[in-house]
């Protein structure tokens, strides 16, 4: 039998810590896509990592903006930071994968203060636009990628707990012990019989985890 070592918590990051996508809400502040496009980005069959790239290759945006952006209007869920500071305490593993990037999570984490380990993308201002590279993927998709995470704690004797909002986080939730969901990827895991716990807040979870440790 694999060792019990507790949970381990995996997490999304655009419209899971954050309330709203902040990838999708900086393009269609500035104008950089319209609301279809984005709708039509959150396809099963659309790659969120493709998107991105795509997305972004013409938006003219500054590190400034984009940090200034974050402070003025990216809000975490309720809970996140006390989350964070409740698993460091309780000795739960938090990871976020994410087919976000660097240049909004960077000052989204410096505003609340946490260090937490994460994927992201990796977005560099170039002439004309932003150019997004995934250097964690390799060969992998970021659907299988967050699936992978789940998968690789589940191995090393942890009971995972996952959160998410997309179409893009379905893999992962299905490979977890305890789903919470917001969104389109609660809808999904209720067409698919996947058990899910609508994500309200985090302070649920660290309920969660104190009754179930
Ligand atoms: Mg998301």
């Amino acid at each position: 039998m694999k060792p019990d070592k507790g949970w381990a918590a995996v997490s999304d990051f655009d419209g899971t810590i954050t309330l709203r996508d902040v990838g999708d809400h900086l393009l269609l502040h500035y104008g950089f896509a319209d609301e279809r496009t984005i709708e039509e980005s959150y396809s099963l069959k659309v790659r969120v990592e493709d998107f991105m790239k795509r997305a972004f290759s013409g938006a003219e945006l500054t590190e400034e903006m984009i940090a200034g952006f974050v402070r003025e209007k990216v809000r975490a869920r309720p809970g996140f930071r006390d989350f964070i500071l409740f698993c460091e305490a309780a000795g739960v593993p938090f990871e976020i994968a994410s087919g976000g990037v660097d240049l909004y999570a960077d000052p989204f984490f410096e505003k609340h203060g946490v260090k937490v380990r994460s994927f992201f993308g990796r977005a560099r201002v170039v002439k004309g636009g932003i150019r997004i590279t995934y250097p964690f993927l390799k060969r992998m998709d970021l659907s299988s990628f967050k699936a992978s995470r789940v998968a690789l704690k589940r191995e090393a004797g942890y009971r995972v707990v996952f959160f998410g909002d997309g179409p893009n986080d379905l893999k992962a939730a299905g490979l977890a012990d305890k789903v919470y969901a917001a969104g389109r990827l609660l809808r999904l895991c209720r067409e698919r019989g996947i058990a899910a716990s609508p994500l309200v807040n985090f302070a649920r979870a660290a309920e969660f985890i104190k009754k179930n440790g």
